[in-house]
């Protein structure tokens, strides 16, 4: 399950990027953005966050999931294009292969939103 061991990898990062903060801190939400390229399945990544997030910090934390089109550089625009056909990789202009990728083939964590127990 692909999408399992990314949502493990996000949890742990940001159990890394937490640990030393105060202490009964609770995560609730956390925002990523992950490009199509990727090819991870936002509905599946939803589905496996809640397994993800079982114990620690992130425990009943929201996961909030932004889409970000796979875009590349077409040499013969000389303009970045959008790859809206992700098995062929041409310009959608002018059919040229599209040699170089710009966006859409990565995974970034955007903002976590925390709640010290003094807020409530
Ligand atoms: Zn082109």
């Amino acid at each position: 399950m692909h999408e399992l061991s990314v949502a493990l990898r996000i949890v742990e990062a940001l159990d890394q990027e937490l640990v030393g903060e105060e202490e009964g801190l609770v995560v609730t939400a956390v925002s990523i953005q992950i490009g199509t390229l990727t090819g991870i399945v936002p509905e599946a990544l939803q589905f496996c966050w809640d397994m993800a997030t079982e114990n620690g910090l992130l425990q009943g934390s929201k996961l909030d999931i932004q889409i970000v089109e796979a875009t590349g550089y077409c040499a013969e625009c000389n303009l970045e294009r959008p790859l809206t056909n992700l098995q062929s990789m041409r310009c959608p202009i002018c059919q040229s292969p599209i040699t170089q990728i710009s966006g859409g083939n990565d995974l970034e964590i955007l903002t976590v939103t925390v709640e010290s127990p003094d807020d409530a």
